[in-house]
């Protein structure tokens, strides 16, 4: 058997240290080398000296036998494997939390979690809550927000731990330091006997360690995929909801909602208002003067045709109803609206006029001699 080192050499804390001094120590050292944290071999032999060295000066009865006799008060019983049977001979991480850090949130789940308010340390029972929504957002072309669609999407979300079921504690059992009593006798030497709370369950005579999958939180981030509906007609903005695909809720209350949040890509042709579509189109002089028919897609990748009266003007429009997207909320669908310009032929085309163009162009001339003058400055509509 290796030679044991000094405790107070252990802790790294003078002979006269006091408890405070030998808690800060401690809580230091634990940090850095109880096996939650440190997954090194050594940290494991280190943790258990460590410990080993806490409970006795810790323990203002102990760390006097201590300094008396040395380590042969505790001959034949090494105070720490003795007391902490919970993890291979030493306290988990939570009992050093709450034993020594003065407890976290870590510990509040934990106790609830693990003793069911076993415990009698007045704290209120957690109220149970809602879990947090959860957001995602898609991108869609217009034809699927057209048609409507299902789509998968990849979420995040926090689940009930599998592991243990929720409660954050695993290897609950009787406590086999006190056997369930909540007390333990303790005989440092022959002549002596302690007898004090035990202090691996802290009195309530069941021992658990924090389950290794969620770590005691009870619960554990899961990527998982959702199917989800996208009704015809949704726009960029629109939100949908999935419920109870958010987060799962704590202390037993419902999980929260996902919400699909769309986004609807700009189209090539058709340029999308509430539930209208415009879509723009090129008319020749001749034909907006004297009126034509038009052929325009629609959304749902038909042709309709349209016919366009005479005396078109540059952004008159023309409305064809009941073939534009479908309304979300609400029956049928917005309308195609036709946006009219006036392509007038390139320059380029005027020099280069064959015998019949040439004819045609000096028609033009003597319409224009015809035309009545217009008001050669716009008027700006002010009211
Ligand atoms: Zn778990
Ligand atoms: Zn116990």
């Amino acid at each position: 058997m290796a030679v044991k080192r000094d405790y107070y050499e252990v802790l790294g804390v003078s002979r006269n240290a006091t408890q405070e001094e030998i808690k800060k120590a401690y809580r230091k050292l634990a940090r850095k080398y109880h096996p939650d944290i440190c997954k090194k071999p050594e940290c494991e032999e280190k943790f258990k000296e460590i410990n080993e060295a806490y409970q006795v000066l810790s323990d203002p009865e102990k760390r006097k036998l201590y300094d008396q006799y040395g380590h042969a008060a505790f001959e034949g019983s090494p105070p720490s494997s003795e007391q902490f049977a919970g993890r291979g001979g030493f306290p988990s991480l939570e009992e050093i939390l709450s034993e020594v850090f003065g407890g976290n949130i870590f510990e509040r789940i934990f106790e609830e979690a693990a003793f069911g308010g076993r415990r009698r340390r007045g704290r209120r029972a957690a109220r149970p809550q809602k879990g947090e929504d959860v957001q995602h957002r898609v991108v869609l072309s217009l034809e699927d927000a057209f048609k409507g669609t299902v789509i998968t999407v990849p979420i995040t979300r926090r689940v009930r731990c599998p592991s243990c079921g929720g409660r954050g504690a695993t290897n609950e059992k009787t406590c086999p330091a006190c056997a369930g009593a909540g007390r333990v006798v303790f005989q440092p030497n022959p002549f002596m006997v302690v007898e004090e709370t035990c202090p691996t369950c802290r009195g309530s005579g069941v021992i658990a360690e924090p389950c290794p999958e969620c770590g005691g939180e009870g619960f554990v981030y899961k990527q998982e995929e959702v199917k989800v509906r996208i009704p015809p007609g949704v726009d960029t903005g629109t939100k949908l909801k999935v419920e109870g695909k958010g987060h799962e809720g704590r202390f037993g209350g419902p999980p929260g909602d996902l919400y699909i949040i769309t986004e609807v890509k700009p189209h090539p042709i058709f340029e999308r208002r509430g539930d209208n579509l415009y879509v723009d189109v090129n008319l020749t002089f001749p034909e907006a003067v004297l009126g034509t028919e038009v052929e325009v897609p629609t959304p749902e990748g038909e042709t309709v045709k349209v016919k366009v009266p005479p005396g078109v003007r540059e952004n008159d429009t023309l409305r064809v109803e009941g073939r534009g997207m479908p309304r979300l909320r609400g029956k049928g669908r917005g309308d195609l609206v036709l946006r009219f310009h006036l392509d007038v032929p390139s320059f380029n085309w005027l020099d280069k006029l064959s015998g019949r163009q040439r004819r045609v162009r000096e028609l033009l001339e003597e319409l224009q001699k015809e035309l009545p003058k217009p008001e050669r400055v716009r008027r700006r509509k002010t009211s």
